[in-house]
């Protein structure tokens, strides 16, 4: 506590996020990075953007980039809003659209920025428990509330939930905004963007820091009716009127248009994740069934905590979080194959 601060930054709890950290050989899985580059056309774009136009402001509306997006959905640029990163679109949500006078519902164990948002904008907000699988019931979401935010599929356990379940939230809530964080949906999801043209009240949110390998690029997106959307321009231009430069938009609009790119790395990621789970289930453990380019993953016999730090000592990060519940799982991203193989070789070390 500083004498200097605000009554606000005293009682504020940030996100702590995954280590950065520099070491030689480093097999780096704790923050769920694409281990293949951003599409090459992604690249050029970007290399052609950085010239003399810097001198000039970026196009508040970001217009280029919201077509791209449309585009890719099947959308008009009206149900579109574009941000520095989806955690900033994600923020922007929770300020615009997620605080009323009966409380946010959210499962306990999900994104723990979503808390965090929580207490930055004062939103009551309700915990629901997944169930004894680790799954959202969406049957626990039937009860009076202000709005709904779900990841589909969910992080860290990388469980995906029917679209079917969604809709029923989506019918159960009609007066409610229903947001689903899509993440992850491109490693083997199904993206409530099909339910757009049906449900007002749905706003999706997707990232190009997954499946587009553009985490340093801080690009995200949300998804909705021209309402919601519009509520978020009334924040974000309340609060940055060009949070996204030039450069930045020419790289997201190349990269949403390599469709082919996406799809052809996803799948790899995918076949890894595949070969990894049936490695690890070898070894004995358990794993969350993933949607995700993650597996959420723990031994029967073995701590969690410790199993993290014998890997660290041999240079491989994963992600472990001392929250209860889920202080015996690992989240591991999937990395290359080799990257995945190097894990799995550490893992048979530690264990025999
Ligand atoms: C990674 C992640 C995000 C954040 O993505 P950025 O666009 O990099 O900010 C949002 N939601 C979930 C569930 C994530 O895992």
């Amino acid at each position: 506590m500083s004498r200097f601060w605000s009554k606000v930054v005293d009682g504020l709890t940030p996100y702590t996020p995954g280590e950065q950290v520099q070491m030689p050989n480093l097999v780096k899985l704790n923050t769920n990075e694409n281990p293949y580059g951003p599409s090459p056309r992604a690249i050029a774009a970007m290399q052609a953007a950085v010239g003399d136009g810097l001198r000039k402001y970026s196009d508040p509306s970001n217009a280029g980039l919201k077509d791209a997006v449309a585009r890719r959905f099947g959308l008009t640029r009206e149900q579109v809003f574009v941000g520095n990163s989806s955690d900033e679109v994600l923020a922007h949500t929770f300020h615009a659209l997620l605080k009323h006078e009966l409380p946010l519902l959210r499962p306990d164990i999900s994104y723990s920025f979503y808390p965090t948002y929580c207490s930055l904008y004062g939103i009551e907000s309700l915990e629901l428990p997944l169930n004894e699988r680790f799954e959202v019931d969406v049957a626990d979401y039937h009860r009076p509330c202000g709005a709904i935010i779900i990841a589909n599929p969910n992080a860290p356990t990388g469980i995906a939930l029917p679209l079917a379940q969604i809709e029923a939230l989506l019918l159960a809530h009609p007066d409610q905004p229903v947001v689903i964080d899509e993440a992850y949906v491109d490693f083997g999801g199904e993206s409530a963007a099909a339910l757009l043209d049906r449900y007002d009240n749905l706003l999706v949110i997707q990232t190009l820091s997954k499946s587009r390998s553009l985490a340093g690029l801080r690009v995200g997106f949300a998804l909705g009716h021209p309402d919601l959307i519009a509520g978020l321009e009334r924040v974000k231009n309340s609060f940055n009127c060009y949070p996204l430069g030039q450069v930045q938009q020419a790289g997201a609009i190349a990269a949403l248009d390599d469709v082919a790119y996406t799809e052809q790395t996803s799948q790899a990621i995918i076949a890894s994740r595949t070969w990894l789970t049936l490695q690890m289930q070898a070894m004995g453990f358990d794993v969350l069934p993933s949607h995700a380019n993650f597996i959420f993953t723990r031994h029967p016999q073995r701590d969690g905590a410790q199993l993290a730090a014998a890997l660290r000592e041999r240079a491989i990060l994963v992600r472990h979080f001392k929250s209860p519940r889920i202080d015996q799982f690992l989240r591991i991203s999937i990395g290359t194959d080799e990257e995945c193989g190097k894990l799995v070789d550490a893992l048979k070390a530690i264990l025999a």
